[in-house]
């Protein structure tokens, strides 16, 4: 036996463990041998994501609401606190337990993390740039957020958020990391969740029209998940404190995205134009100079190889 083998496994609590990113990263964690307690609702989260996991010894599934007060039995390392409705249409739904968990969840999550002199991750998102009059966007942009408008629920939660770690690291002294994540895609995203990718490939495969919001000509940029993953377990593992951007630089814009999802499912659907909802960014790509030198990270899967293999998972899913 080596000695890494007589060392105590690290235990980590992570919300929203059971959603889109959680699910993944558990898969991440439990593979490099961490103990996971996973806390979700199922508001937006979904058990089939974390089924496979649910007979692994270091797998442990906690129905909670981080809203309320977390008790944790014994010692943890780590918290990740990604729990929250995350696509503008669940976070239309949802406004309400989106100011929740991003502000009453966060002060719940960093409380635990201080009470067991855990370090903290928190999942903040672009979103905090609102619609960026700067171009790209780097950490050091303070956002152009409308705070009233329909996705202030989720900005301004999520800024709030970041604020109240910061006042943690500096206050209490908690070992805290800020990911700012941008868009990401990939298999267990829920069809019906709203966002483009899945969208135009519901869409697509069903040989309904994708439905372009406006003109097409608002950008963004699509980061595979296997690569966000990736991001966050070197920004766990790394140092500082300040946020750091994580998201895939390549940007495209909107119709340039549906003609690929057409490419890709050799579809016939046609594309139809409908009104752009209220304060959508009309550009967005990661300045990601920062995660490059601190956490030698960049990614290695472009939007056309990451939608193949989404477009396959929904595919296989679909099928009878
Ligand atoms: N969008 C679109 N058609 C759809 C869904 C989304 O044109 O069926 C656009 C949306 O208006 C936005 C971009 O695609 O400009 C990305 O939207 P998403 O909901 O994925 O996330 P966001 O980046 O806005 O948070």
């Amino acid at each position: 036996m080596n000695i890494l083998e007589k060392m105590p496994k690290k235990v980590i609590v992570i919300t929203g463990g059971a959603g889109f990113i959680g699910s993944h990263l558990c898969d991440k964690l439990i593979e490099n041998e961490y103990k996971v307690i996973c806390l979700d609702n199922f508001i937006t989260g979904r058990l089939e994501n974390i089924t496979h996991l649910l007979k692994d010894k270091n797998f442990k599934l906690l129905e909670r609401n981080v809203t309320e007060y977390i008790k944790i039995k014994g010692r943890v390392d780590y918290i990740l606190h990604f729990a929250s409705p995350a696509s503008p249409v669940d976070y239309l739904n949802h406004p309400i337990p989106t100011l929740k968990v991003g502000s009453l969840g966060t002060h719940n999550t960093l409380g635990l993390a201080k009470a067991k002199k855990a370090r903290y991750i928190l999942a903040s998102t672009s979103e905090i740039y609102g619609d960026p009059l700067v171009h790209p966007q780097r950490e050091d942009y303070y956002g152009n957020v409308n705070c009233i408008g329909p996705r202030g629920v989720y900005d301004e939660a999520k800024r709030f958020a970041e604020a109240l770690t910061m006042a943690y690291h500096r206050v209490h002294k908690i070992d805290t990391r800020i990911a700012r994540i941008f868009n990401t895609f990939g298999p267990r995203m829920r069809i019906n969740d709203g966002r483009v990718v899945p969208n135009f490939t519901h869409q697509a495969l069903s040989n309904q029209p994708l439905t372009v919001y406006g003109q097409g000509i608002q950008t963004r940029s699509f980061c595979y998940i296997s690569d966000l993953v990736e991001g966050i377990y070197r920004l766990m593992h790394s140092k500082g404190n300040e946020p750091i951007n994580l998201g895939n630089p390549g940007e495209f814009t909107v119709l340039a995205l549906a003609k690929l999802v057409l490419k890709i499912t050799r579809s016939r659907s046609k594309i139809i134009f409908k009104p752009l909802p209220a304060d959508d960014p009309k550009q967005r790509r990661p300045d990601i100079t920062k995660a490059k030198s601190i956490l030698n990270w960049r990614p290695q899967i472009e939007l056309r190889e990451g939608l193949v293999k989404t477009i396959e998972w929904f595919r296989a899913g679909s099928e009878p």
